[in-house]
């Protein structure tokens, strides 16, 4: 059995997660932040870290690192392999899970410097080969 995957974003969702799909339609990375400092990118009613429920919308900066990765070599016809997922943390603690670009998907690794980009309306990031922290 096949399964097509869908080459477009889909619907614009609930309306909790629509901030999240009007940002990616704008090419921003819109993220929640509490006072207390976390961020995340998924609606939530309240903080996981502190409670609070006066978390605010803001626009991510787009650059983050790979917390963990997973490079994907074999998979069904149809899909160019390898490549890599990766859980992403943006510099302001925001995590998500995203596909990241290489020209050598050797160099995608733990640790590494990324920076969103956005096809047709979906974020992926790649390597920030000009990040200077
Ligand atoms: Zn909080």
């Amino acid at each position: 059995m096949t399964r097509d995957w869908p080459s477009s974003p889909p619907s614009m969702g609930t309306s909790d997660s629509s901030a999240w799909w009007v940002g990616l339609s704008e090419e921003e990375l819109r993220i929640w932040q509490c006072e207390c400092g976390a961020s995340w990118v998924y609606s939530r009613a309240r903080c996981a870290h502190c409670g609070s429920s006066d978390a605010r919308l803001r626009v991510s900066s787009g650059h983050g690192r790979l917390l963990a990765v997973s490079i994907v070599r074999r998979l069904g016809a149809g899909t160019q392999v390898p490549f890599a997922v990766a859980v992403v943390e943006t510099r302001e603690g925001a995590r998500l899970l995203s596909r990241v670009e290489a020209e050598d998907i050797e160099d995608v690794h733990p640790g590494a410097e990324v920076v969103a980009v956005f096809n047709d309306g979906l974020p992926t990031f790649r390597l920030d080969t000009e990040s200077d922290s």
